[in-house]
């Protein structure tokens, strides 16, 4: 049996050294008849992360490396990752020890029940306020919003088999919510609680632009409902016109005076322009990612690996 871990890392050339000592450790302790790669993805790091990593794939051939040109972003490092792990399962996790390697044999244990993918759930979330309330608030939204019966839930830090790796590395979409690829291709998906610690640290890699563009990502990849919610604000506007148009007439026959002014025109042509731009901007989104997808790009350059 064999153990993959797919980790992305960022300028996190502090947290590696000590993400591979437990690491070690906790395979020392609880996979002990198990083989194992640990492959981190150098998502175009600014800092010494290749060289550490470099140092550490000499000591130990169980560490590869992948090695980006540039920053193509997490989820598709994770994606490259999962490309070339060979395990019969896969463990995802980040590199910034949130996730903590002693609480792997929970998630392993659970998915020998008979799953094919086990999430962390965070028993004791240690993020900052405005991260949780975000991902709460996005997480409650995708599940609203989504069109298809897929789990999704927002942590990376999970365990899969083969069988259900094989079939993410099937999806090639650039618009990358991995997450929600992973819930698209089905199987039998379970959470387990895990204890969740803080960044060791460095800082978030994460600003809330770029929070916001995945979560963008995530709607516009698996939602319609903005091209829905399009139709039914126009027909709301097409019912209001009806209420003010017979309104008017109302005024007209009993009052004798349609109803003035310059101020409501004013509003009417605003609100409706606004409301048209914004409709205009959704289509965009939707015709814009369109447009990247079928460019067809390859999903990320290597520079190197550091395989064997
Ligand atoms: N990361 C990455 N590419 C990026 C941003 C982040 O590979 O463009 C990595 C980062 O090094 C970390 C993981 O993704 O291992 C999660 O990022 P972070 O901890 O900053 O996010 P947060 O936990 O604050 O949501
Ligand atoms: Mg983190």
């Amino acid at each position: 049996m064999k153990l993959s871990f797919v980790i992305p890392v960022y300028n996190e050339e502090e947290n590696i050294p000590e993400l591979y000592k437990r690491l070690k450790q906790a395979l020392a302790n609880d996979f002990r008849d198990f083989e194992y790669e640990i492959i981190f993805i150098d998502d175009g790091s600014q800092d010494c992360s290749i060289e550490v990593l470099e140092g550490l794939h000499n000591q130990d051939s169980n560490v590869k490396a992948i090695e980006f040109s540039r920053n193509f972003g997490h989820h598709i490092a994770i994606t490259a990752g999962l490309d070339s792990a060979e395990g019969d399962f896969v463990v995802m996790m980040d590199g910034d020890l949130q996730d903590q390697p002693e609480e792997i044999l929970k998630l392993y244990n659970k998915l020998r029940e008979g799953y094919d993918v086990v999430y962390a759930e965070r028993a004791n979330n240690k993020s900052g306020l405005i991260n949780r309330a975000s991902s709460l608030l996005f997480n409650w939204l995708i599940r609203k919003l989504i069109d298809e019966p897929i789990v999704i839930n927002g942590t990376i830090f999970r365990i899969m088999t083969r069988q259900a790796v094989e079939s993410v590395k099937l999806l090639r979409e650039r618009n990358r919510y991995i997450v929600g690829i992973i819930g698209w291709v089905g199987f039998r998906h379970a959470s387990q609680k895990v204890e969740h610690d803080k960044r060791l640290a460095g800082k978030t890699k994460y600003n809330l632009s770029k929070r916001l563009s995945l979560a963008l990502s995530a709607i516009f990849s698996f939602s319609s409902y903005p091209l829905r919610l399009i139709v039914k604000t126009g027909l709301f506007f097409v019912f209001m016109s009806f209420l003010v148009g017979a309104f008017i007439v109302y005024k007209k026959l009993f009052y004798g005076v349609p109803v003035l002014g310059w101020s409501s025109l004013i509003s009417a042509v605003l609100i409706m322009g606004g409301i048209q731009i914004i409709i205009l901007g959704v289509i965009g989104e939707y015709v814009g990612r369109n447009y990247i997808e079928t460019k067809n790009r390859p999903l990320y350059i290597v520079k190197k690996y550091l395989h064997k």
